[in-house]
């Protein structure tokens, strides 16, 4: 299951929205469980359902907030509800394009709200790492990508540099 291909950040489901999940059952559980394991294995901090071909709203993450709290988390329907006026830049990849960094603009905290993998509604204010990896990851269930949210310069070079690596992902399948 580890070996789930996560999809290259050129594939046209990435850039499409998501579709909301209607019941938290033991298919999302099973889903979530997987993409743990997908994440840890590319030794990711997050990754969307819809980067392993699952194009619904379920997010998982392992990160850190501000104050260096772990937060180990699967998110079903997420949505940011509150941002914060200030934006912080920090460097940013993500698994669709390993290897590449760039820096991306960020609300410094947000406030997100989600089912937990039970079905329990929740919120909660994301600060720090937390904060960007919760944007980064609810962008992609909404067909956004990093590069969308840097200059047209940063976004061409990043897509070179990918044309370059897009073998790499050819000749895995
Ligand atoms: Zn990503």
């Amino acid at each position: 299951m580890p070996d789930e291909p996560i999809l290259p950040i050129d594939h046209p489901l990435l850039s499409r929205p998501s579709e909301p999940i209607e019941k938290v059952d033991y298919r999302v559980r099973e889903l979530a469980e997987v993409m743990f394991a997908v994440m840890d294995s590319a030794r990711g901090a997050g990754l969307a359902a819809v980067q392993i071909g699952q194009p619904i709203r379920l997010i998982v993450m392992d990160i850190v907030d501000a104050e260096g709290v772990g937060h180990r988390k699967a998110m079903v329907n997420p949505a940011i509800v509150v941002r914060s006026e200030c934006s912080v830049v920090r460097q940013e990849g993500c698994l669709s394009m390993p290897g590449y960094d760039i820096p991306v603009p960020r609300h410094e905290w947000v406030v997100v709200e989600f089912q937990d993998i039970d079905g329990r509604y929740r919120s909660l204010t994301a600060t720090g790492p937390l904060a960007v990896c919760v944007q980064h990851e609810v962008d992609h269930t909404n067909g956004v990508l990093f590069y969308d949210r840097v200059s047209r310069l940063r976004r061409q070079r990043a897509r070179e540099h990918f044309c370059k690596i897009r073998r790499r992902y050819a000749t895995d399948r």
